[in-house]
């Protein structure tokens, strides 16, 4: 597969909110999914802590985010990375 058309680790945690939104073309979506189930463990080792923070801010731009916010990003996360291992 052509390299550019790989998403690597820091982008998948940068626009996974864009991504678990519906915001992306359908390009960049299939890129996306295909990284996470091919890199398991991406959310988990690459600042998942950091990228939820970012999330939650742009999601309701406040600070520090509500506890509720915060599980429902995780949710939908959990969601996504269930429906891709399946
Ligand atoms: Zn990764």
């Amino acid at each position: 597969m052509n390299p550019e058309e790989r998403a690597d680790c820091s982008e998948v945690v940068h626009r996974i909110y864009e991504y678990l939104d519906g915001e992306m073309t359908e390009q960049d979506t299939r890129k996306i999914a295909e990284h996470l189930s091919e890199c398991g463990p991406c959310l988990k080792e690459h600042d998942l802590d950091q990228a939820l923070k970012a999330l939650v801010k742009r999601a309701c731009n406040c600070e520090p985010a509500p506890e509720a916010l915060r599980m429902q990003i995780m949710a939908r996360i959990t969601t996504v990375r269930i429906e891709l291992s399946e």
